[in-house]
């Protein structure tokens, strides 16, 4: 027999795959009723009727390669974003680009710098490189951002060897976030050739005032990028398409491992749609505003810590009886994500579904609580 696992590379030996929770598959499988699944941070609106025609369209070609570079794609982004096409990078997800940062710009040796309780790709990425994770610690407990990035403790983390920073605004799988006030303040301290990645995967459902992207310093600071994604608020996460702004001189350098055909010809045509869809896309961001504020109250008055949230996700504190509320919902068809991969095995994460979805859920947090 052959030992895979020595012939991989140093970074990887030690690597646990990326844990998406349960095995959706087998349990829609097994399952006797629907399944509310409220684990993944999906957009239970659905994606854009006019993302749909184009995909439908598009099969027509679908014998041919895409634009290796979605040029249309970018140039409705730049437009939307009021920044040039050439800063625009295109990933198969956003979670692709966030991986090959950390490829291109971490190696042995190097540090990489993130947060306590931040995404879980970030640790994945740095030690894919065989860079070495700095985990920096992060709010505490009982702060008005519990367990929020710490953006005084990250900066502390950061030292000659750190190539690279994720940080994500909004947090995932807290919810929270930081101030652009707060965020100015780091960046003018984080040195120039740190390069700063800024995962904005929801921030299309942001309304905090204190709250503003990363996209805005990007014109100072050539060292920020900015991921972005289809998948969330755009409802297009089974299509696989998200997106960095970063300086043209950065994607030169990514370009050199960028399968040429990343993103493929349906979400390409999929996502341009989507983006031209404003009245969609505000409907889903205003249904998703209402039922995350309806949803958090109504854990609250059940007794639940929830975390104040920015997303379409909320994280509820249910102590030592997790495990086993988590399992009886599962039997009843409910699925939340459990959260002891992130070392917060006290805490389920639930998206926030329709009205109806989570009008579902609490008749069986109420029979799992009883
Ligand atoms: C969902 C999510 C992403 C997006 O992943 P895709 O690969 O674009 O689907 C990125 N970052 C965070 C924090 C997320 O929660």
């Amino acid at each position: 027999m052959i030992d895979f696992n020595t012939l991989a590379q140093a970074g990887i030996r030690s690597l646990r795959a990326y844990d998406p929770g349960h095995d959706l598959v087998a349990l829609r499988k097994q399952a006797t009723q629907s399944l509310l699944e409220l684990g993944s941070n999906e957009n239970p609106y659905g994606a854009s009727p006019q993302a749909k025609q184009a995909v439908i369209a598009a099969l027509d070609t679908a014998h041919i390669y895409p634009d290796p570079l979605g040029g249309d794609l970018k140039r409705a982004l730049a437009q939307r974003h009021a920044v040039d096409a050439a800063n625009i990078l295109l990933g198969n997800g956003s979670h692709e680009l966030l991986m090959q940062f950390a490829q291109v710009f971490a190696g042995p040796g190097d540090e990489v710098v993130a947060s306590q309780y931040g995404f879980a790709v970030y640790a994945l990425a740095a030690q894919a490189a065989g860079a070495r994770l700095v985990l920096a610690k992060a709010n505490p407990h009982d702060h008005a951002m519990p367990r929020g990035h710490d953006l005084d403790a990250l900066l502390a983390a950061v030292t000659p060897r750190t190539k690279l920073v994720y940080l994500a605004n909004p947090n995932n799988p807290t919810g929270t976030w930081y101030s652009q006030q707060a965020f100015a303040n780091f960046l003018a301290q984080l040195p120039v050739q740190v390069l700063l990645v800024v995962d904005e995967a929801y921030a299309e459902f942001v309304d905090a005032p204190d709250y503003a992207s990363a996209l805005a310093l990007r014109d100072q600071h050539p060292n920020v990028i900015v991921t972005r994604t289809f998948s969330k608020a755009y409802a297009l996460a089974g299509l696989r398409v998200g997106f960095a702004v970063v300086h043209p001189d950065c994607i030169a350098v990514m370009e050199r491992v960028r399968e040429s055909f990343n993103v493929n010809a349906l979400g390409l045509v999929a996502a341009e749609a989507a983006l031209r869809d404003a009245t969609h896309l505000a409907a889903a961001v205003a249904g998703n505003r209402h039922q995350r504020e309806a949803l958090a109250a109504a854990l609250r008055q059940r007794g639940l810590m929830v975390s104040p949230s920015q997303t379409n996700f909320l994280l509820a504190e249910f102590g030592a009886a997790t495990a086993s509320i988590e399992a009886a919902l599962v039997a009843r068809g409910v699925i939340l994500r459990p959260m002891g991969g992130y070392g917060l095995g006290d805490c389920l994460r639930i998206t926030v579904g329709t009205e109806h979805e989570n009008a579902r859920l609490l008749v069986a947090l109420d029979e799992v609580m009883a």
